[in-house]
């Protein structure tokens, strides 16, 4: 399971646009690329020149960790002209890129929660690289009326007991602004009095526009010098991104501390590299203006573009290679079906009608705006702006909808965590007085439910299973008139705990630490109160989904991707055809009669339905959710997903991203409520299952039947071909208890189930998804 570290993360949104107009292009469409982020000029050739020598000279080994010493002298002299600043070779390290130094620094200063102020616009992997470092990235939204540029009064109130580091990036990706002397001294006086250490990334340093005086933070002055750590490197002045090498320089002591922490990732930037670059930063400068007077040409040439778009304004940049125009006057507009509501939206729509890729604003956190990269040819240019300008002309405003808001909660894990089902009593007064001790006076929660007649409490401090528990079960008397059945402590953010469940089956107490996902809690629930119930009271609890047809039940059984739910969905589409349990039934027997009733008040659904079944997307909205996805990083059906997931365009959620995502669901709204019924006398049931070779329907003996279940082997049709056998005793993972006579009792009652019951099984290998329903529904005649 991935850390919950990188669980906040995303996937550079550059490389997911990138991979759609490399995919486009492959079927023969002329993409026209706004988004790169570098030079498109070679290096030039004195530069290589260098590093075919260094090869020539076998200078090909490992070399001191922060650079080679003829490379930091280059800096320092790139230093001392540029700038007039002094470093030690101590004050510098040589990495794999500017963005390793940034890393680097970040993973030195930064203890957990302490803040980093990051003006927005930022460049991407800012805020994702304090993350990483479980720091918190605090974003200070810039406005484009001030150039994009942090005000002192905007940063004097982001700044508090925990904030460690400023980051400045001047000039900026993705907006072009740059900072004068005295805005920057203003800036950097602030924080440097305030006893920030300011984090510059310069690397965009050379190219600027209109004759605009770059200056750097460490010029400022001496005290701010002293509490500065500059970026930079050699991938945009001298056309070389691939070639890995970036530098920093700053105080000894945090340099000192970012060569630890290379000396552990990486060790030395590329060897060969290394000289190249020193031939970069000592040799021949002109290469510079000349790719610099392109870029100014193209840059004014592609904003007069721009700026015939009606209603679209664009930010004239001092810097960098990109325009960042505010589209927002399009997000509420269409053109053949594609609504557009957000960035991503239009920059999708742009590459879908347009053929041009551009990179949404969102990910450099302004909503507002996409970035487009100048970094290519002049005809590219040319083009890429009239298609841009024809695609746009073609939107007409949408009618106004109203946005749901989407009740969703993103669970911690998203899945069930592990368990240990045994635990002694001993253990057990252990950990009940540890989750007692987590549970706050003022954030508990505590409620009984009554599921078919068994009492199991929840106690928990996360409001989101406690309003799932409450709207799934009835309820049972007040909590302080009962002593329940069985309990179940589900506690989060207990520290020093990973996530992790505890059973004690003789007092069914249940004790779960840091998850605050329902399923877990769901199927534990049903667990106790089936064990509880077949003990006591003679009643079987019946992992199944059940539907009724004219008094006839049938009960679904099948494991995990034999498309039981979707065989359900399938059956209730007949009008005659009602709704009992999409998953869970418990079962009286009297005489003939397997009396089935459905112990939930409201269902909980796997959300990924609703993309073979969109109207149940309209119950999902208006239904509780938990990990419904609404950022692209949360997909884990990467698979299945085209490219019409709602996500990209600009829908805020989709139903279909993950397979985690759930829904809490009244059974009336699915097809009225006479359609939902809670008890039927079941008649038939239906073992579904993928063999291959079998025939589709199958008629069991009642023995057979049971043996089937009882072994509960079956073959899991998965991504590559068949998995081998899997094992689950009567198909149900949510059994608890251990003592023996578990699995007679068990088998008891499968018996007298297939006793009453006419058992089929129904090989979902042999029959097509659209028959599947007027298969099974034969079987209920
Ligand atoms: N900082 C900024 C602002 C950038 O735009 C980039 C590259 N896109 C980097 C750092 C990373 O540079 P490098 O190639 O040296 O890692």
């Amino acid at each position: 399971m991935i850390s919950n570290r990188i669980g906040r993360l995303e996937l550079s949104p550059t490389l997911r646009i990138n991979a759609k107009a490399k995919a486009m292009s492959a079927q023969g469409i002329s993409v026209i690329d706004f988004s790169v982020g570098e030079p498109d000029f070679p290096t030039p050739d004195n530069i290589k020149d260098a590093a075919r020598q260094a090869i020539d000279k076998n200078f090909t080994k490992y070399t001191a960790n922060d650079g080679i010493p003829e490379l930091k002298q280059a800096i320092l002299a790139r230093f001392k002209e540029d700038h007039g600043l002094t470093y030690r070779p101590d004050e510098i390290i040589v990495s794999s890129g500017a963005k390793q130094c940034l890393y680097n620094f970040f993973v030195s200063i930064i203890n957990r929660d302490e803040e980093v102020i990051i003006p927005a616009p930022y460049w991407v992997s800012y805020p994702q690289q304090v993350l990483m470092v479980d720091g918190k990235p605090v974003i200070v939204k810039t406005r484009e009326e001030n150039g994009f540029r942090l005000t002192p009064k905007e940063l004097k109130a982001n700044i508090n007991f925990n904030t460690r580091a400023l980051l400045l990036n001047n000039p900026s990706n993705p907006t072009g602004s740059a900072y004068t002397r005295e805005q920057l001294a203003e800036i950097c006086e602030i924080a440097v009095a305030e006893g920030l250490i300011i984090i510059a990334d310069e690397i965009y340093e050379k190219v600027v526009y209109d004759n605009f005086k770059f200056h750097s933070v460490a010029s400022l002055g001496d005290k701010i010098k002293e509490k500065t750590v500059l970026v930079n490197g050699v991938s945009k002045s001298y056309s070389m991104t691939g070639w890995r090498i970036g530098y920093a320089a700053g105080p000894r002591d945090i340099i000192a501390a970012m060569d630890i922490v290379q000396s552990h990732t990486t060790s030395n930037a590329n060897s060969i590299a290394q000289k190249a670059a020193a031939e970069a930063l000592s040799g021949n400068q002109s290469e510079i203006g000349r790719m610099v007077a392109e870029f100014s040409a193209r840059r004014n040439y592609m904003m007069s573009k721009l700026n015939r778009i009606p209603d679209v304004s664009c930010y004239q940049p001092q810097g960098a290679f990109y325009l960042f125009p505010n589209m927002s006057a399009y997000y509420n507009s269409e053109f053949g079906g594609m609504k557009i509501r957000n960035s991503y939206g239009l920059s999708y729509y742009l590459l879908k009608e347009a053929a041009v890729a551009v990179i949404p604003g969102s990910a450099f956190g302004a909503e507002e705006n996409i970035r487009l990269s100048y970094a290519t040819s002049m005809d590219a240019i040319e083009e890429g702006t009239d298609r841009i300008i024809e695609a746009v002309s073609k939107l007409k405003e949408s009618p106004k909808y109203k946005r749901l808001a989407l009740q969703n909660f993103m669970t911690s894990p998203k899945r069930n965590v592990e368990s240990k089902k045994d635990i002694t009593l001993e253990e057990r007064e252990a950990l009940v007085q540890e989750a007692e001790a987590a549970l706050p006076f003022d954030r508990y929660f505590e409620w009984n439910a009554n599921i078919n007649g068994i009492i199991i409490q929840l106690r928990t401090n996360v409001p989101h299973l406690y309003e799932f528990w409450v709207e799934n079960w009835y309820p049972a008397q007040l909590e302080s008139d009962l002593e329940p059945h069985g309990i179940i402590y589900a506690v989060d953010n207990v520290p020093g705990r990973t996530p992790f469940a505890y059973y004690h089956p003789e007092t069914r107490t249940a004790v779960l630490f840091n998850t605050s996902y329902y399923g877990q809690i769901r199927s534990w629930a049903l667990g106790m109160v089936a064990e509880a119930s077949e003990r006591t009271l003679n009643v079987h609890g019946l992992r199944a989904a059940c539907v009724d047809n004219n008094g006839a039940g049938l009960a679904l059984i099948g494991p995990r991707g034999m498309s039981r739910g979707t065989a359900l969905l399938y059956l209730l589409e007949d009008k005659d055809i009602r709704f009992l349990t999409n998953d869970w039934v418990f079962v009286r027997y009297r005489g003939h009669e397997a009396i089935a009733d459905a112990p939930e008040r409201k269902f909980y659904f796997k959300t990924s339905i609703a993309r073979d079944f969109s109207h149940y997307a309209r119950i999902f909205d208006r239904s509780k959710c938990e990990n419904v996805v609404t950022r692209r990083a949360d997909w884990t059906n990467l698979k299945e997903l085209t490219d019409e997931c709602p996500l990209d365009l600009g829908e805020p959620y989709c139903y279909w991203g993950s397979k985690e995502s759930r829904a809490m669901v009244d059974a009336a709204w699915i097809g009225g409520p006479h359609k939902y019924i809670k008890r039927c006398n079941l008649k038939v049931v239906v073992l579904l299952c993928h063999e291959p070779n079998a025939p589709a329907v199958e008629l069991l003996k009642p023995e057979s039947a049971l043996e089937y279940v009882a072994q509960g082997k079956y073959r899991l049709p998965s991504e590559t071909g068949m998995t081998p056998y899997q094992t689950l005793p009567f198909f149900n993972p949510c059994i608890l208890g251990t003592s023996p006579d578990q699995e007679d009792l068990q088998r008891r009652n499968y018996h007298q189930l297939f006793r009453v019951t006419k058992a089929y099984k129904v090989n979902v290998a042999a029959i097509p998804r659209e028959a599947l329903k007027a298969r099974i529904r034969d079987l209920m005649k």
